[in-house]
């Protein structure tokens, strides 16, 4: 195939996943739904950070899950377990959830009017950074076990991130990571981009990042058009 055949389909996909992602986009604002995509490596920590912020606001908030792996539905047991609902999505060889795989999952989860979404993607720091899902944001999990280098390695992704969580601080004394080096390249990737320093095992940091949901989300409720307690569907 043809370089130029290549970018030309690669073009259409990505405009055709652009219109379902605001199909998504505005089916969520209806219902004041704040929807977060965590990217990272795999072995980043997003699914040990998911249980620890489900555990923490589910008294007060209903939080729902989509978890995109290639395989498996191992995470999606754990977030079960950690008392929220979850849908499981197998991408087989692909390396990204796209807005199509979200819509319908958004369908059978059926998550409830101003609650929280969370979507864990496939853990890879290349082609999610290219899909738009509908989120409000991305947002970037970095673990100190992976290297400062990774912002200025994979640009597209940081750069597409509202928040990057530096994850695993509890390891920073036994490995090879400047964090003012990450946070600077980083920034220089991505001037607006903020950052929290977090353990999602000892639970350092934690409050930072829940402030955070918990600001964004009082910004997803204030534009919610159904009323509270409203089923998803529209419908009381
Ligand atoms: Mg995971």
């Amino acid at each position: 195939m043809s370089q130029a055949r290549m970018v030309s389909i690669e073009q259409r996909i990505l405009a055709k996943n652009d219109g379902l992602a605001k199909e998504n986009r505005r089916w969520l604002a209806e219902r004041g739904i704040l929807a977060l995509n965590l990217v990272s490596s795999p072995g980043a920590g997003k699914t040990t950070l998911l249980v620890r912020t489900i555990e923490a606001l589910k008294a007060r908030v209903p939080v729902s899950v989509i978890e995109g792996d290639q395989q498996t539905s191992f995470d999606a047991e754990r977030i079960r377990s950690a008392g929220a609902p979850a849908l499981q999505i197998n991408t087989g060889k692909g390396c990204h959830l796209d807005a199509l795989m979200v819509g319908q999952a958004l369908t059978r989860l059926a998550p409830p009017v101003e609650s929280v979404l969370l979507i864990e993607n496939v853990g890879n720091l290349v082609c999610p950074a290219a899909f738009d899902l509908g989120e409000k944001a991305k947002v970037v999990v970095l673990s100190v076990t992976e290297g400062d280098d990774k912002p200025l390695k994979y640009p597209d992704m940081f750069a597409a991130a509202s928040l990057m969580l530096i994850n695993k601080t509890d390891l920073l004394p036994y490995v090879d990571f400047n964090m003012e080096k990450a946070i600077d390249f980083a920034l220089r990737v991505n001037p607006a981009l903020a950052v929290i320093a977090v353990s999602a095992t000892t639970g350092a940091g934690l409050d930072a990042w829940l402030d955070w949901v918990h600001a964004h989300l009082d910004k997803a409720r204030a534009v919610c058009r159904l009323p509270a307690g409203t089923g998803t569907d529209g419908e009381s």
